[in-house]
């Protein structure tokens, strides 16, 4: 799960992480009389979005009176932004953040993340902030540092000590930097985070060290036992039918192609993605519908996958394990029925009460393909989305 900008940076408050002075506005006028309430010679107002790389397009814009805050808070609320984090929709712009500007003498990189190989928290730093660190990981590797920590140990100040000389901090900086990162370390910790990025992390002309941007992921799995966390959830910025899917205990992403699928088993939609690619097709989403799926579930299924108007043709991929494969059948007939689908259905049916199933999908009259084998479903879900 993510969260906006302000709340990680409230976040870090709480965890000793120090941050610009500034706060949320949901309205150009109360930007403007945020920015006068702060107080100083200049402002940042930055588009509150579920994304990264605003600065580039026009979602941090720096403002030298309240009127030009305005100016911005105008020009950004109620837009959508894209950026090279969001899809070509972009991101509603529901909320700014107004903040003091601060002179920046040099721009950091610094994020806790959990590293799969060796089980374990990881700090990554680099003194090349501010840009996207992927760019930097790729082309100057050796400006990265990274450090691995034990979890019975916990963080140690060693290591605090050897991201700060990589960094080039001096003096008093070493402890500012411990600081932040036992910050990170408790609030991950604490809250279940599954990353906490600070790009850039400033050193200003004082020597002050700054987190000017905040971003963090929790883990979705460690949400429900976090009731502040899963309160800042904010449905606007995720997909709608993403959204949807979450209420119905439905496991959907969607994707760019136009034939939907509908599977049961995360390891089966996966296997079956593949599939329709391996014959030339693209998938517009991965669906799960749940092992123990019924009649209902499947309903809601369809209704996602026709609520996407790229999807020329559905493949329905069901291995009846726990549900029974006739259930499924008389489950996607009435799916059909209700939802009015219209674009043909190929479907693959294998397991308990399988001849049943088939035999009640067949001569119904409606655009339903049965298909004997999971390469057949799936060259012939391909050919029906070209042909449409
Ligand atoms: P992102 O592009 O979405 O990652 O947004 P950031 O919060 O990282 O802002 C992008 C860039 O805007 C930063 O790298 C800074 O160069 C600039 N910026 C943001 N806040 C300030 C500020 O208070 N003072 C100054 N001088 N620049 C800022
Ligand atoms: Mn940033």
């Amino acid at each position: 799960m993510n969260i906006h900008e302000f709340q990680a940076k409230q976040l870090f408050l709480k965890f000793g992480i120090p941050i610009p002075e500034g706060k949320q506005a949901t309205t150009a006028d109360s930007a403007g009389q945020i920015a006068r309430e702060l107080g100083g010679e200049g402002w940042v107002v930055k588009a509150q979005v579920h994304a990264g790389g605003r600065g580039k397009v026009g979602g941090v814009k720096l403002a030298k009176s309240f009127a030009e805050v305005i100016e911005h808070a105008t020009a950004m609320l109620g837009k959508r932004l894209v950026t090279i984090q969001t899809d070509s929709a972009g991101l509603p712009i529901n909320s700014l953040l107004i903040e003091k500007i601060y002179p920046i003498k040099r721009e950091l990189y610094l994020s806790a993340l959990v590293d799969r190989a060796s089980e374990r928290i990881v700090f990554i730093a680099s003194a090349a902030g501010g840009m996207d660190i992927e760019t930097v990981a790729h082309e100057t590797p050796e400006q990265i540092i990274s450090v691995q920590v034990h979890p019975a140990a916990g963080l140690q100040a060693y290591q605090c000590r050897k991201v700060a000389y990589a960094l080039g901090l001096k003096g008093q900086q070493h402890k500012s930097l411990q600081i932040i990162m036992q910050g990170m370390y408790d609030l991950f910790l604490a809250k279940d985070a599954s990353q906490i990025e600070i790009n850039p992390l400033i050193e200003t002309h004082d020597g002050d060290l700054l987190a000017l941007d905040a971003k963090i992921n929790f883990d979705d799995n460690a949400v429900a036992i976090h009731p502040d966390i899963l309160a800042m959830k904010d449905p606007a910025q995720e997909d709608a039918k993403e959204n949807e899917a979450q209420q119905f205990g439905l496991n959907y992403i969607t994707l760019e192609g136009n034939i939907g699928c509908m599977v049961n088993g995360a390891g089966l939609a996966m296997a079956t993605m593949d599939l329709v690619k391996l014959k030339g097709g693209l998938p517009a989403n991965f669906l799960d519908v749940g092992g123990g799926t019924n009649v209902e579930k499947v309903c809601e299924a369809f209704k996602l996958i026709l609520s996407d108007t790229s999807v020329k043709a559905v493949m329905v991929n069901i291995f009846g394990g726990i549900v029974k494969c006739d259930v499924i059948a008389s489950g996607i007939l009435a799916a059909i029925e209700q939802v009015h689908v219209t674009v043909p259905v190929v479907v693959r049916l294998e397991g308990t009460n399988v001849e049943q199933g088939r035999a009640l999908l067949s001569n119904t009259g409606l655009k339903i393909y049965a298909a004997d084998d999971l390469a057949h479903a799936a060259e012939q879900v391909v050919k029906l989305a070209e042909a449409a």
